[in-house]
């Protein structure tokens, strides 16, 4: 066998970014896998190329860190040359939504959870309990042992090349091949918002509908990557476009319902790069990248048109050892937005436990995402942010791909009601209001706003109104100046949990 890392993502560790791994001869047909750099037990994430792989039945050892924090996930093989090839990620057309038999399976035998999320994996991977891969491209090791600093896989090979995944990979290229594939589509339309610095296209799918309908209709945007690394968002991402795009009778009345904006890969150059973090804190003054600038005026120029913009999905990935397929880290801590913000996420919940899912009730914090795209788009046009952890490797049931892509149209459908309903109404109105205010501080400070950019623009909108707001004073007063002070807003959901 021969692992290359030339063209796979290698492994991911935060808060940096890729990391090589050194690959041994441990006996014939028997490796071992390191990391070539002291990683906390964080990182989560490998892709590994494997070649001359044709009739042999190969053990593979991972050891150390980070590997030795990962529980006993099983890893994920698919016969693929290209990554950025659709034909390498095809499953059913009709994805198996329902993980299947979800309550029957067995439980972990461990019990007593570390913390209150988390749940310690059996020593051993409970193979019984994953999920049939038959129809699919990549499929779950045959056998996986946990040892004390090692995690071993096994596998007899029928084709000679595949990779090696925790976390089915979703490439820019990959990205952009699937978006190709969408266009003449009748229900949606995929949108070129600009060129990434590096001249990767930044794009954007949005359900179609006239400028008539975007003013009046709620509007549900959907994005996943700016953490450039988290694979398992860009599934969900698409399996909420896939739904989308189709003409499944829900789907049709979803889309006269509501528009949908769905970002699958938000960061092309940090995936790219093959770093954690790279465009995700570029929606804060002083801290703006080209990306985040061209993001920011495409919002602009959509909401100036009076185009709604209700919500806003922000997809991640948790560590391995999660033990839920979808988590809420974080919502808004004052009562109204929490109240918004537990009733959307109830909404989206059971959506996706009647999918058979497993989603943790409660988030772990309550606070701001000033500096990303969500918070931006939070405090400048009164947006609802929800952050979202998937996880498509629990230990009680691992997912396979359809699956993964199944949590995206939950989403859709759970968002999509509670906008339909009274709290979601409810919301509709605050929103009103705040672009109402928003629109008065624009009038206000027309000539003192910084052109050209409008992250910084709308932050001194927004402060300026809320100072009005807060002082009864005129919509005039003078704004603050702009600075690093808005980073304190800044948390994230405790370490560990929110990569
Ligand atoms: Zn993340």
């Amino acid at each position: 066998m021969a692992a290359t890392q030339a063209d796979a993502g290698h492994f991911l560790a935060p808060p940096g970014g890729c990391s090589e791994v050194k690959v041994t001869t441990v006996a014939p047909d028997h490796y071992k896998v390191e990391s070539t750099q002291q990683v906390g037990t964080g990182g989560y994430y490998l892709l590994l190329k494997l070649t001359g792989l044709k009739g042999r039945a190969v053990t593979i050892d991972l050891c150390g860190a980070p590997f030795d924090g990962w529980g006993c996930p099983v890893g994920q093989y698919g016969y693929v040359s290209d990554l950025g090839q659709l034909a390498g990620f095809e499953s059913p057309p009709e994805p198996a939504t329902q993980p299947a038999a979800a309550a029957s399976l067995p439980v972990s035998s461990a019990s007593a959870p570390v913390r209150p999320e988390y749940r310690a994996r059996p020593r051993t991977g409970d193979l019984a309990a994953l999920p049939d891969t038959s129809r699919q491209a990549w499929h779950f090791f045959s056998g996986v042992h946990r040892e004390p600093g090692t995690l071993a896989l096994k596998q007899t090979f029928t084709e000679d090349t595949a990779y090696l995944a925790f976390r089915v990979p979703y490439t820019p290229e990959y990205n952009q091949n699937y978006l190709a594939r969408l266009l003449g589509n009748p229900n949606v339309e995929v949108i070129e918002i600009g060129k990434s610095n590096a001249g990767r296209p930044l794009q954007l799918v949005k359900t179609r509908g006239t400028s008539e309908d975007e003013t009046r209709k709620p509007c549900v945007l959907i994005y996943a990557r700016e953490h450039c690394d988290e694979q398992d968002s860009s599934w969900i991402a698409q399996g909420a476009i896939d739904f989308l795009a189709s003409n499944d009778p829900q789907a049709q009345a979803l889309r006269e319902q509501c528009t949908f904006l769905v970002v699958p890969l938000l960061d092309p150059d940090g995936a790219v790069a093959g770093v954690h973090a790279h465009i995700i804190s570029g929606f804060g003054p002083g801290d703006e990248t080209p990306d985040s600038l061209l993001y920011a005026a495409w919002f602009k120029k959509w909401v100036d048109e009076g185009k709604r913009l209700d919500i806003a999905l922000n997809l991640h990935n948790p560590p391995l050892s999660a033990a839920f397929h979808v988590a809420c880290p974080m919502m808004e801590p004052e009562l109204e937005r929490l109240g918004d913000c537990m009733a959307l996420h109830a909404s989206v919940r059971g959506a996706l436990t009647a999918a058979g899912y497993q989603v943790r009730n409660t988030p772990w914090t309550t606070g701001h995402l000033t500096p990303r795209l969500c918070g931006w788009l939070a405090k400048c046009f009164g947006t609802l942010p929800l952050p979202y952890e998937v996880n498509s490797a629990t230990p009680k049931r691992q997912l396979n791909l359809a699956e993964v892509r199944g949590i995206g149209r939950a989403m859709v459908l759970g968002s999509a009601q509670f906008v339909s309903s009274d709290p979601g109404k409810t919301l509709l109105a605050q929103v009103d209001e705040v672009r109402q205010r928003r629109s008065a501080g624009w009038t206000a400070m027309a000539g003192r706003l910084p052109a050209g950019n409008p992250i910084a623009a709308e932050v001194l909108v927004a402060q300026n109104v809320s100072l009005a707001a807060k002082t009864i004073g005129p919509a005039s007063a003078p704004a603050p100046p702009p600075g690093k002070n808005i980073r304190a807003e800044v948390s994230d959901a405790p370490a560990g949990d929110t990569r």
